[in-house]
């Protein structure tokens, strides 16, 4: 049996190990890995390069490197992401929630926030495509109490059967599994059952292109290409959603879109007759939100 190590040449040799597999974020990777290996957090890791890690926790350590080498989501491995300050469980039922996907939940709180304080009529806010459901999560936090008084109503869907589950998991370890209505469904279409129209639609669809999700290797390998892949142009999944608004939604509805850096003027070009659309940079000024506004 091998001595036991202390933390810090082991993350030395699982840095070196994940730099040599391509990872771009080595040390940071092999960091979080061990705090997830010991169970502690990775100040305490930093704190104490000279505490050896036992077999089981040697043992859990190099079979996560080994996973991250191989191109695993650092998420998935440990399991969770850190994401609006809460734990999201991953896995491969879906997509890891982005950084950049905060800016779509913030302009989906402050939207339905707007129309609360605007009338008393109930507002539906609809989430298509949440895969892990981490939106869902954070808009029924935040609005569960109006839930509660009928005041809004939160439906979210997915395509996926795989991620509604992980959805449904994530709801009920949040405490939010009555706030939310799931669905299965493609975009706003339900199979077989009627929910009510939204006045708010939020979504984060695919919208990379085939050919760059094709050319992406590591970390997205590992993820569902359908969560992805917004076919030829990376729009294919934005026009279905956009064909469906006129009998989907309500009139003067709010669509907010996550988009890619580069797509705001094609998705203004495809936005519906007689809608206003804006767009919010995100905190590197790439194009990232889109919100549109569709007519009486
Ligand atoms: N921003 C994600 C990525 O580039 C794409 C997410 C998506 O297609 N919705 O990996």
């Amino acid at each position: 049996m091998a001595e036991p190590e202390p933390i810090g040449p082991a993350l030395t040799r699982a840095t070196e190990r994940l730099r040599a597999a391509g990872s771009p974020s080595a040390r940071l990777d092999a960091e979080v890995l061990a705090s997830h290996a010991v169970d502690r957090d990775r100040s305490w890791v930093l704190a104490h390069p000279e505490a050896t890690l036992d077999a089981e926790a040697a043992a859990r350590f190099v079979a996560a490197v080994e996973r991250r080498a191989a191109g695993e989501p650092v998420a998935y491995i440990r399991g969770f992401k850190e994401w609006q300050s809460m734990r999201i469980r991953t896995d491969r039922r879906a997509l890891v929630p982005r950084p950049e996907t905060e800016l779509l939940a913030d302009a989906a709180v402050a939207e339905i926030e707007r129309r609360l304080a605007a009338s008393d009529a109930t507002i539906t806010a609809w989430e298509v495509a949440t895969g892990s459901g981490a939106v869902a999560v954070f808009l029924a936090r935040r609005f569960r109490t109006a839930v509660a008084l009928g005041r809004v109503r939160l439906v979210a869907s997915d395509i996926s059967p795989d991620a509604l589950e992980l959805t449904a998991e994530n709801l009920a370890e949040h405490g939010v599994s009555d706030t939310v209505s799931l669905a299965c469904a493609d975009l706003l279409e339900p199979a077989g059952r009627s929910l009510p129209r939204p006045d708010v639609v939020i979504a984060n669809l695919p919208y990379v292109a085939s050919d760059q999700v094709d050319a992406r290797s590591g970390s997205l390998g590992h993820e569902p290409r359908v969560a992805l892949d917004g076919g030829p142009d990376g729009l294919a999944v934005l026009r279905r959603l956009f064909g469906q608004l006129e009998t989907r939604a309500r009139p003067a509805a709010t669509v907010l879109l996550e988009i890619g850096a580069d797509q705001g003027p094609a998705v203004a070009a495809l936005a519906p007759r007689g809608a206003e659309m804006a767009v919010v940079p995100d905190l590197a000024q790439l194009d990232r939100v889109v919100r549109i506004d569709l007519p009486d």
